[in-house]
């Protein structure tokens, strides 16, 4: 076959605004009793009962939070929608609604913004929220795309960064440093590709971490299992900075300090070789790296039976007081000071 339907554009312009909202948006149903009315008309009506609601809000723009060089326009719609459901995950509310607020230059066509759209719409299905509304524009260059994700939560069940105490454990879920190191062996072998455009990248080794930075995951299973558990976090954050810095979001707001210990972190086999291949210290990488979203939380000591050999969980440290800092006790046994080194920071290093 020559015609290739893939390769087929149809110009944004040629749909006008109204069509292109409509095309966009017409298979989206909508499945939570909160959303009383969703797209097509001046604003979206929701009811939550009685229930506290959670908005969160993020802003994404090309160039500064994705390169869609290697970040294939559906995982870049369905990573959109995750970070935002991240968030309200990490406020232990459950995720209902989203809203998709999109600028795009005319370079984009309809059929790219279809497959941005596709990796929306399947987010808005495994994490079962609603799509309900937005706003559509054009941009001068490149593209812009802001999610806003509600939820919902009785009042007792909310949890911010500040309930932390003296004495309470510290608990990571999932593994970290796996979406930097992703990140990593896609710069590289995007350097690869302006050299020889024919070579073709062989990433199986890396399929994991890739799949972090590509099409990462919120821990709505960890939301559900908590409350299954009967465990209450004290305080929460998700982890989209690094390790360290969310550490010290907690400390800050909870007026307490922090141990880690070192060689408690959880890290995937693959992330630890491919540190040892990029030269870099693993342990850096899981506290400065950033973007794994996972869930940092911290829990009274008397809960830690209800928590105790989960797969999903593990402890990494213990809140102390204040006065005593945040700090982490390294494998030899030494005390060094944690840092927020963020994402830019960290990068500016290698
Ligand atoms: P308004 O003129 O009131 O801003 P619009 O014409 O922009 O309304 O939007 C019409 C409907 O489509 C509204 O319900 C709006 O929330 C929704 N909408 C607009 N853009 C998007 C989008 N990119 N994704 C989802 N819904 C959208
Ligand atoms: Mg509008």
């Amino acid at each position: 076959m020559l015609e290739n339907k893939n390769q087929e554009k149809t110009d944004l312009e040629s749909l006008g605004e109204f069509g292109l909202i409509d095309h966009l948006t017409q298979n989206f149903s909508l499945t939570q009793k909160s959303t009383l009315k969703g797209i097509g008309d001046d604003a979206a009506v929701l009811d939550f009962k009685g229930k506290k609601t959670v908005v969160s809000t993020d802003l994404l723009i090309e160039g500064v939070h994705f390169d869609l060089s290697y970040m294939p326009l559906k995982h870049l719609g369905y990573k959109a929608v995750i970070v935002n459901l991240s968030d309200i995950y990490a406020m232990n509310a459950k995720a209902t609604q989203i809203t998709v607020s999109l600028a795009v230059s005319n370079r984009f066509s309809l059929e790219a913004l279809e497959e941005l759209y596709e990796g929306i719409a399947l987010a808005t299905k495994m994490y079962a929220v609603d799509l309900v509304g937005g706003d559509t524009t054009s941009s001068t260059t490149g593209m812009i795309i802001s999610i806003t994700a509600l939820g919902e939560a009785n009042t007792n069940e909310i949890v911010y960064r500040g309930g932390a105490n003296a004495n309470d454990l510290l608990v990571v879920t999932g593994d970290l440093g796996g979406s930097y190191m992703g990140l990593q062996v896609l710069e590289r072998e995007k350097e690869v590709f302006k050299v020889n455009p024919n070579s073709q990248p062989d990433l199986e080794a890396y399929s994991y971490i890739v799949e972090r930075q590509l099409k990462p995951e919120a821990r709505k299973d960890v939301f559900e299992l908590l409350n299954q558990l009967g465990v209450h976090p004290t305080s929460m954050i998700d982890i989209s900075d690094g390790l360290s810095s969310e550490i010290l979001h907690l400390c800050k707001q909870s007026k307490v300090g922090c141990n880690l210990f070192e060689d408690k972190i959880p890290m995937d086999p693959t992330v630890i070789s491919a540190c040892e291949e990029f030269k870099m210290d693993s342990t850096l990488v899981a506290l400065s790296g950033g973007e794994d979203y996972e869930l940092l939380f911290t829990i009274d000591q008397k809960e830690f039976p209800k928590i105790k050999g989960n797969p999903n969980l593990t402890v990494v440290g213990h809140m102390t007081a204040e006065n005593e800092g945040a700090h982490l006790i390294s494998r030899n046994n030494s005390k060094i000071p944690l840092t927020a080194q963020g994402w830019n920071s960290f990068a500016k290093h290698n």
